[in-house]
C-alpha cells in the first residue's frame, strides 16, 4: 500500500480521498476548510499541521485545487512544496488549470528532480464518489505507469495524452464541449416546455433520437426529470459555475493561441459569464436552465 498525501478535498477531492482511504493506502490530507479535514478524518485518513507535511516520505502527493494560481502557490510559491518533496515522490495534479501552468510547475520541480504528471478528470462528484473518473495524464510514460498504481483506486477509464500539458487540453476540449451540449439541452427543453411537452417525457423521446447526449441522460438540467441530480436539489453543485466560466476562459485561452475558431465556445462561456454576474457562481452549471426557463 502506498503513502499518499493529498491537497484539496473539495466536491471532488474529497471522494477522491476517501476512495484512496477505502483502497487501503495510508493517506495524509490538508485543505483549507477544517470540515473538509474532519470527514476524511472520520473515514481512516490523518489530518497533518501544515501542508508540507502531506511530503513527509509520500510515495505520492495528489492535488485537487480550484484554479492554476492555487497549483502554482502551492507547489512553486514561497515555501512551495518543491522545498519539501523527495525525489521518489511523484506529484499528480488533478485540478482543471491552464496547460502553460501545468508545464510551469512540472518543468520547475523536474529541474528540481521530482516528477510530476498533470491529470485532470471527467465524470463529476457522482463519479468521484463512485471511483469511476475518467483520468487525462500528461506527461513521460515511465510517470504515467506510475500514477497508473493508484489512480485505478478513484477512476476506471485512466488516458495518457501525451506529454506534461497535454492533460489539461484535453480536458479544456471536453469541457467547452460539455458547456455546449448543457446550453443546447436546456435550450431543447424549455421550447418543449413552452410548447405544453412534459419534459420527462420530451427527455426520453431525445434520449432516443439523435439529440442524445451526457447532460440529457445522466446530468439533466429540468428539475424533477432525474432523481440525484444538481437540477432536483436546488441546484446545488456538483460542478459550480464559476468553475466552468473558468474552464471556458482557459479553453478561449487555448483557441487564441492557435488560432482555433470555437465560436459555440465563446458563446457559452459568455453565458456562463451572464449567470456569474447575476450571482449564480456558486450554483451548480446546469442552472444554465433557469436563463431559458425564468420568465
Ligand atoms: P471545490 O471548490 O469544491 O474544492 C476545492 C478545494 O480546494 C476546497 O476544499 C478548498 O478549501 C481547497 N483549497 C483551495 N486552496 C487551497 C490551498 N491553498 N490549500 C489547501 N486547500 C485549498 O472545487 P471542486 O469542484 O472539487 O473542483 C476542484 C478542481 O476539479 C477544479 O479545478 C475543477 O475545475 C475540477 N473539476 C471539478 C469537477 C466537478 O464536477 N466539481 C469535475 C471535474 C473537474
Amino acid at each position: 500500500m502506498a503513502k499518499i498525501g493529498f491537497i484539496g478535498l473539495g466536491n471532488m477531492g474529497g471522494p477522491m480521498a476517501i476512495n484512496l482511504v477505502k483502497a487501503g493506502h495510508e493517506v495524509r490530507v490538508f485543505d483549507l476548510s477544517p470540515d473538509a479535514i474532519a470527514t476524511l478524518v472520520e473515514v481512516g485518513a490523518t489530518a497533518v499541521n501544515a501542508v508540507e507535511e502531506v511530503c513527509d516520505n509520500a510515495d505520492f502527493v495528489v492535488s485537487m485545487l480550484p484554479a492554476g494560481k492555487h497549483v502554482k502557490a502551492i507547489y512553486t510559491g514561497e515555501n512551495g512544496l518543491i522545498n519539501h518533496l523527495d525525489k521518489n515522490t511523484l506529484v499528480i495534479d488533478c485540478s482543471t488549470i491552464d496547460a502553460e501552468s501545468a508545464q510551469y510547475v512540472g518543468k520547475a520541480l523536474g529541474e528540481a528532480g521530482i516528477k510530476f504528471v498533470d491529470a485532470p478528470v471527467s465524470g463529476g462528484v457522482a463519479g468521484a464518489a463512485a471511483g469511476t473518473l475518467t483520468f487525462i495524464v500528461g506527461g513521460s510514460t515511465a510517470c504515467f505507469e506510475l500514477a497508473n498504481i493508484i489512480l485505478p483506486n478513484m477512476g476506471k477509464n485512466i488516458y495518457h495524452a501525451g506529454d506534461i500539458g497535454a492533460g489539461q487540453v484535453a480536458k479544456i476540449c471536453n469541457n467547452m464541449l460539455l458547456s455546449i451540449l448543457m446550453a443546447g439541452t436546456s435550450e431543447a427543453l424549455q421550447m418543449g416546455i413552452d410548447h405544453g411537452l412534459d419534459p420527462k417525457v420530451l427527455s426520453e423521446i431525445m434520449l432516443n433520437s439523435s439529440g442524445r447526449n451526457w447532460t440529457l441522460e445522466l446530468y439533466n438540467p429540468c428539475p424533477d426529470v432525474l432523481e440525484n441530480v444538481p437540477s432536483s436539489n436546488g441546484y446545488k453543485p456538483g460542478f459550480m459555475v464559476d468553475l466552468m466560466a473558468k474552464d471556458l476562459g482557459l479553453a478561449q485561452q487555448a483557441a487564441q493561441q492557435t488560432n482555433s475558431a470555437t465560436p459555440m465556445g465563446a458563446l457559452a462561456k459568455n453565458l456562463y459569464n451572464l449567470m456569474q454576474n447575476q450571482g449564480k457562481g456558486a450554483e451548480d452549471f446546469s442552472a444554465i436552465f433557469k436563463l431559458y426557463s425564468e420568465k
